[in-house]
């Protein structure tokens, strides 16, 4: 059976002396048997590189342009962050898609450059509170993930990782019920299914106010291969003892 993957997002958090202590502490704590990875901002990632050379904490970006070098100002390309060390890099964050207007298309751009620069994109998908109520779950799952065709070819959407994230879960303390959240993720496990051989082989991940307390639940879930963790990955204590509920 394969181990689970725990992944922290740190958002727009951090700084040079914090990095340090956090994951000095991180990468003694989490244990063997849990895949563990971080997603920081860009200007850390030589930081962070260095202080896990020697750890088996991987470490990714949270964002990547659509395009490759050129004028393109502002932008960090996939080569770059390749070029940098990062495994993983997180494409459709909710925040990214409602703060910053991306859309499915410009999601699967993204995933596809990173999958070209030989990372692993991680795909967040997830409805809105809105959109719950209204009973659009698996239609607005299907739509986000349909994009995710263009990326073209079963060899290449077997290395995509999707993170399940309701965005009414996301740093609010309110968690879906396991039910809720086994459905969605089998949905995601049907909809990779009906695409490529080996959908077992994906990893789908749970994302949404996960903590200490829940963690175990969540990831004992049928489909579930591990978690995307926000606010509470920025706690050392807190992080390690999800990626133990992992084990
Ligand atoms: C996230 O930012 O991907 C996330 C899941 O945040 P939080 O764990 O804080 O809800």
């Amino acid at each position: 059976m394969k181990s689970s993957l725990v992944i922290g997002n740190w958002k727009s958090n951090g700084s040079l002396s914090g990095n340090r202590v956090l994951l000095d502490a991180v990468a003694s704590g989490v244990p063997a048997g849990v895949r563990c990875a971080v997603c920081v901002p860009y200007p850390y990632l030589a930081q962070v590189g260095e202080i896990l050379e020697d750890s088996a904490i991987a470490f990714g970006s949270q964002d990547v342009s659509e395009y490759g070098y050129g004028a393109y100002t502002g932008e960090v390309n996939a080569e770059m962050l390749a070029e940098f060390g990062c495994r993983f890099v997180i494409v459709g964050h909710s925040e990214r898609r409602s703060l910053f207007d991306e859309s499915d298309e410009t999601v699967a751009r993204k995933a596809g450059a990173v999958l070209d620069a030989n990372m692993v994109p991680v795909v967040c998908v997830g409805e809105t509170l809105a959109q719950r109520d209204a009973g659009e779950v698996h239609s607005v799952l299907q739509q986000q993930l349909d994009a995710l065709d263009t990326v073209r070819g079963a060899s290449r959407l077997a290395g995509l990782v999707v993170a399940y994230e309701p965005v009414w879960a996301i740093g609010t303390g309110r968690t879906p019920t396991p039910e809720q959240v086994q459905d969605a993720l089998g949905f995601v496990r049907a909809w990779f299914a009906a695409r490529i051989d080996d959908a077992d082989a994906v990893d789908v991940l749970y994302g949404g106010s996960v903590k200490a307390g829940n963690a175990a639940e969540l990831f004992a879930l049928p489909d579930s291969d591990g978690g995307l963790i926000g606010g509470a990955s920025l706690v050392a204590d807190e992080f390690v003892a999800i990626c133990a509920a992992a084990v």
